[in-house]
């Protein structure tokens, strides 16, 4: 039976990439099993809704993906969260330290009115660093970030921390 499925099997573990050394989660083989990519909605779903979002807050590029269907399930709106320069019209800027370098988030400035419950939605939770860089834009903009979820979460590396107190919920989680 579909609820059987273990969602974990159609996670890839990719050694060396992008860089020597890091381990890489790649959901593309969740993504290409229907039963699997199904199953996983549906439960972020179910994740989601007790959030009560008035909109989804997608972080550039994979929470896309994982963003626009979940706001059809849930009836709510959605917002994209770009790298520098991709959006049109007036915008509101966040930039953020990585290890090496730092970089620039960009949501428009008319995305999120006052009070708006907000939810951040992205693909993996590591260090924490894009994710809080996201709840720190939003709240820039003008929105109630009440929540943020993702579809795998690597625990070991203290993102959760880094969240100040906003709540997250994660499908998968990995050590
Ligand atoms: P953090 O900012 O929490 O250190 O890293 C999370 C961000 O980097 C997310 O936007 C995510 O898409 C990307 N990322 C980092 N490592 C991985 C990985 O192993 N797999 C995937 N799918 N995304 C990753």
């Amino acid at each position: 039976a579909q609820r059987d499925i273990d969602l974990k099997a159609y996670i890839r573990h990719i050694p060396d990439f992008p860089k020597p050394g890091i381990l890489f989660y790649d959901i593309s083989t969740l993504m290409r099993n229907p039963d699997a990519w199904q199953m996983a909605m549906g439960r972020l779903a179910r994740q989601v809704a007790p959030f009560k979002p008035d909109i989804l807050a997608a972080v550039e590029s994979r929470g896309f993906l994982t963003a626009a269907p979940l706001a059809d399930r849930l009836g709510c709106g959605m917002l994209m969260l770009r790298k520098k320069g991709k959006l049109p019209g007036r915008t509101v800027s966040h930039t953020y330290e990585l290890e090496y370098g730092s970089d620039t988030l960009e949501i428009q400035e008319d995305a999120v009115s006052p009070g708006q419950r907000v939810v951040i939605m992205d693909d993996l939770l590591a260090t924490g660093g894009t994710l809080s860089a996201s709840a720190a834009l939003l709240r820039k903009a003008g929105a109630e970030v009440v929540g943020a979820s993702v579809l795998v979460e690597l625990t070991g590396l203290g993102g959760r921390a880094k969240m100040d107190g906003i709540p997250i919920t994660t499908l998968l989680s990995y050590e």
